[in-house]
């Protein structure tokens, strides 16, 4: 069942999404080269617990880091570590936050000094296929127009879009129903109303879409370990456009 969300409860949602939208603001400052991950991870525990959330990744199944940070060909997942950011890097940031008893949840994908024109392509298209999934957040629309909108970027620019981690219906608990496929048949799926709660959160690979994961059990990687990147927002489904929860 998707659940249909009061507006105080989004309102709610919407303040877990500003911390969540701060911090990444605050990250994308400090993601330099040199910087060692764990760092980043440090200062987004301290700027989310100063405005009263709780970093909602950590211990989330036995996950290590308060948030996470996926390196290049690492897809998500990626567990905050000694390793030092360098030129060239493209760094996915992926923080959810725990505010009173609601959850939000959001990515950005960042290059840091000079990346490779590739590396800015998968980037911009990864961006741009989740404001695509967004535009069709709609009451009347089907939950796969979201994720066929996003295939269709993605693999319009020549990149694949990621089988095996999904988007996901968001509240009280950080995966709620439903899940969020970024590939799918456009006029399929449940019908979207007013008041449901989605992240949507396309993965996208230069090369192939599938992945595995390392022996930690957390980092997910390209199998062929070509570049991934990550962008997601949560949004309430409202009776036009979608609100965007976790901008600021
Ligand atoms: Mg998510």
């Amino acid at each position: 069942m998707i659940v249909l969300r009061s507006d105080e409860e989004i309102g709610s949602i919407r303040r877990a999404g500003q911390i969540v939208a701060s911090t990444l603001a605050k990250l994308k400052r400090f993601a330099r080269a040199g910087i060692e991950t764990k760092e980043l991870d440090a200062i987004a525990r301290e700027e989310i617990l100063k405005e009263n959330g709780y970093p909602a990744f950590k211990d989330y199944k036995g996950f290590p880091g308060n948030i996470c940070i996926s390196l290049n060909e690492v897809v998500v997942h990626g567990i905050p570590s000694a390793r030092r950011i360098k030129s060239g890097d493209i760094i996915s940031i992926d923080i959810g936050v725990k505010f009173k008893d609601y959850f939000a949840d959001a990515a950005i994908t960042i290059g840091v000094g000079q990346i490779s024109p590739e590396a800015g392509r998968l980037i911009e298209a990864t961006e741009k296929a989740l404001y695509a999934g967004v535009a069709n957040a709609r009451p009347g629309n089907r939950l796969y127009d979201i994720s066929s909108a996003i295939q269709n970027i993605a693999e319009s620019n020549g990149f694949s879009v990621v089988r095996s981690f999904v988007g996901h219906g968001i509240g009280l608990r950080l995966h709620e129903e439903p899940e969020i496929p970024n590939f799918g048949k456009q006029g399929s799926g449940p019908r979207l109303e007013k008041g449901m709660v989605l992240a949507i959160e396309p993965m996208v690979n230069t090369g192939t879409y599938e992945v595995e994961i390392l022996a930690d059990g957390w980092t997910a990687v390209t199998k062929d370990r070509k570049l991934s990147a990550h962008f997601e927002h949560t949004i309430a489904i409202r009776d036009g456009d979608a609100e965007i929860l976790t901008e600021l």
